[in-house]
């Protein structure tokens, strides 16, 4: 078995819609990015790449090609799951927490989970995600940006 770990933060700006765990979220304000710039997936990008010893999501998609121009992330998830299959991985659980002081996330938890679940082909409960504020604290806590964070375990 291999374990790998995934983090990544965003900024927060007006005029740009928020997906998190490819959930549209209502919010005043979405993250910036050269994709959708959903954090969470990132992460779980970057865990699973990272357990599998092939580098990272700027390594295969890189934010200099336009083809990645606002695509969904979920797209770079399911390219990442191909690369894994490819190299004869399986994915066992993944372990992810959101950083955020706004909006309240908990509510979306379980959709995060089926739309993450369904997009790696497998079960709800491999994938756990939580969320927690930072009590204020820092770049996050400011309302600044939103982050995320993830370990993978494959076999
Ligand atoms: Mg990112």
């Amino acid at each position: 078995m291999r374990v790998g770990i995934g983090y990544d933060i965003h900024r927060l700006v007006e005029g740009r819609p928020l997906i998190l765990g490819g959930v549209s979220i209502a919010y005043e304000k979405g993250l910036l990015g050269h994709s959708d710039a959903d954090v969470l997936v990132h992460a779980v990008c970057d865990a699973l790449l990272g357990a599998a010893g092939l580098g990272d999501i700027g390594i295969h998609f890189p934010d200099s090609d336009p083809q990645y121009k606002d695509i969904s992330s979920l797209k770079l998830l399911s390219a990442t799951c191909q690369l894994l299959t490819a190299e004869g991985f399986r994915i066992l659980n993944l372990d992810a927490t959101l950083f955020a002081e706004a909006p309240k996330l908990a509510p979306h938890r379980q959709k995060m989970q089926a739309i993450l679940s369904q997009t790696m082909n497998i079960k709800p409960n491999e994938v756990n995600i939580k969320a927690t504020t930072t009590e204020g604290l820092g770049v996050i806590g400011k309302g600044e940006g939103i982050g995320a964070m993830c370990i993978a375990l494959i076999d």
